[in-house]
Formats: structure tokens, sequence, C-alpha cells
């Protein structure tokens, strides 16, 4: 989606509590550019990271190309469920096909991975949680799957929160 600017506009992650949330368009050429926008969820819609999955994949696979911007889109407004639901379920081939198709080439906000993180879905009286520099939980399995993700923001993130050495 285009600014009025010229520039394009890109999904900002806003979380002003903990358990709490949005997106909205921003421009990419913020702070020269303070112009925002309502994001309209994709309709009928879709739960993504539970019941939907196989729905949103078809739509990524054999979708037109307006279909599957809108999709990818959807993917990354629903990130935080996708997340949380790749680190609790217990279906091979479900949390794979969600890690797969949509977190390795769709996450790519640090933000929203940290969010996440940093919620109720890892658990510290498990034992088996580390912490990064800045206090965000992690567990070492899922910490090798995150390397995998393609965005560069977020291996980066990950190097600079978890590097232990
Ligand atoms: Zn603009």
């Amino acid at each position: 989606m285009k600014c009025s600017c010229g520039n394009e506009m890109r999904l900002v992650f806003y979380a002003p509590r903990e358990r709490d949330y949005t997106f909205f368009w921003g421009c990419s050429n913020y702070p020269n550019c303070r112009m925002t926008k309502e994001y309209i969820p994709m309709s009928p819609k879709l739960d993504i990271a539970i019941q939907d999955t196989m729905d949103a994949i078809k739509i990524l696979e054999e979708g037109g190309a307006e279909e599957k911007v809108s999709i990818i889109n959807e993917i990354k407004v629903q990130m935080v469920d996708i997340l949380n639901h790749f680190i609790d379920c217990t279906w091979g081939a479900h949390y794979m096909t969600l890690f797969n198709k949509m977190i390795i080439p769709y996450l790519d906000d640090p933000k929203v991975l940290q969010f996440v993180l940093n919620g109720p879905i890892i658990d510290d009286s498990k034992g088996n949680v580390f912490r990064g520099k800045s206090g965000t939980k992690m567990y070492k399995e899922l910490y090798f799957y995150l390397m995998r993700v393609e965005a560069e923001r977020i291996r980066d993130f990950l190097f600079i929160e978890f590097n232990r050495t």
C-alpha cells in the first residue's frame, strides 16, 4: 500500500500494555512522514494459527496476486497467535506447517517476537528457560528454530539478545 507521500506503508506493531497489542499502517518514511491508516482485517476472518491454517496456505499457493498480499498481511497481523500456537502445539504436522509456511518467511518484526517471548507462553517454572540481555525468555530448542527465520532483523535481534559469550 502506498502512502499519500509516495512511499510504501508498512504494518506497525503497537503494544501499549503487556497483553494488549494492535497493528496499523504507518509510512515507511517515518518520522519524516507521520501518516497512519487503520488496518482492515480480511473478511471473512480467518483464524490462521489454529482452525484455518490450511485455508491460508491454499490462498498463499493458489490465490491471485491481490489475495496473496492480503493473506501475507493477515499472517503478519496474526503472528502473535501463530507464534504462541507454534510454541504450544504438540501436533508436529501442524506446528511444522506454521513454522515452514508462515514463521520462516513472514516473521519480520523483532518487537512481535519479543512480545510473544515475554508473554506467558514461555513458562519460567519449567526450568529449561534462559534469559537474554534485556531479560527476554527463551527455550534452547526454540532459539535454534528461530535462527532459521529469513528476516535478517530477527536473526540480528536473537544474536544480540541471546549471544551469551
Ligand atoms: Zn508517507
